[in-house]
């Protein structure tokens, strides 16, 4: 019951509980002109067999993408590909998904978890873009870390998912006040949209949507040189 419960509530972010429900919800964006990402939900894993198993829908995951020609990328978490168990183990894991992924020239997007992985996520994010460039990292506007993480990533020509953060975080790493976090995603936003590598703009937020319409309107940033990103 409260599986049926929890999915209810997070039934609008959910495209379906079966590969199948996922592929028809990305056609139905495709056909109107929206490319996708595909999460397969979860995240913490404990014990190897959990990721594995995780690995394995994902690789699974591509093949349908593949299979049905889908305009859909996939993202996914390291605790899920088992950062928590052995951190080489997971970079393994991502590889894998990775070289899967290059094979049907597609790309898979690092998804960033809570402050006590940032570092950790980064640090493997840079060794795996050195063999895989069809990898991508996410940077969360709220942490004050995030500016010179934005500045090297941009020097190495990583794909960047900007969004606001969703986990909660002490003053100490984090900005607390929206109006400060909005200030901080437009300031990341623009050192994306004029010197970064096809930035996604992933937020849902009014002000900073039709902020970053006004901004590559004035820069004049070609529309296929970003993307926006909903959930
Ligand atoms: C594509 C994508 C990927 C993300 N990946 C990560 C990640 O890797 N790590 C991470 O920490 N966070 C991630 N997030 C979450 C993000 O950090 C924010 O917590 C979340 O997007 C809410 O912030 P907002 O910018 O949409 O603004 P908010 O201030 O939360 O919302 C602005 C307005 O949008 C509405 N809204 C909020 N959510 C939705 C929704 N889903 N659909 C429609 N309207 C909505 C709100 O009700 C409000 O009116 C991701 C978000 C998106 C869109």
């Amino acid at each position: 019951m409260l599986n049926q419960l929890l999915f209810l509530v997070a039934k609008r972010f959910v495209s379906g509980q079966t590969i199948q429900e996922a592929v028809a919800a990305v056609q139905r964006l495709n056909a109107r002109g929206i490319g996708a990402t595909l999460d397969v939900l979860g995240e913490n894993v404990t014990d190897r067999r959990a990721a594995e198993a995780a690995v394995a829908a994902y690789l699974e995951t591509l093949g349908w993408i593949q299979q049905e020609s889908l305009s859909s990328n996939v993202s996914l978490k390291l605790t899920q590909m088992g950062l928590d168990i052995d951190r080489d183990y997971c970079l393994v894991n991502v590889a894998r998904i990775c070289e899967r992924a290059a094979a049907g020239n597609n790309f898979v997007r690092i998804d960033m978890e809570g402050s006590a992985y940032t570092e950790r996520t980064l640090r493997l994010f840079c060794e795996l873009f050195q063999k895989h460039q069809n990898v991508g990292i996410v940077i969360q506007a709220y942490l004050h870390r995030s500016e010179q993480d934005v500045r090297r990533l941009i020097e190495l020509g990583a794909r960047v998912r900007l969004c606001k953060g969703a986990y909660k975080e002490p003053p100490s790493l984090a900005v607390q006040a929206m109006a400060a976090v909005r200030q901080n995603f437009m300031s990341l936003a623009s050192l994306l949209l004029s010197q970064g590598n096809h930035p996604a703009i992933a937020t849902h937020d009014d002000v900073l949507l039709s902020w970053t319409k006004n901004y590559i309107a004035q820069h004049q940033v070609p529309k296929e040189g970003f993307e926006f990103q909903m959930l």
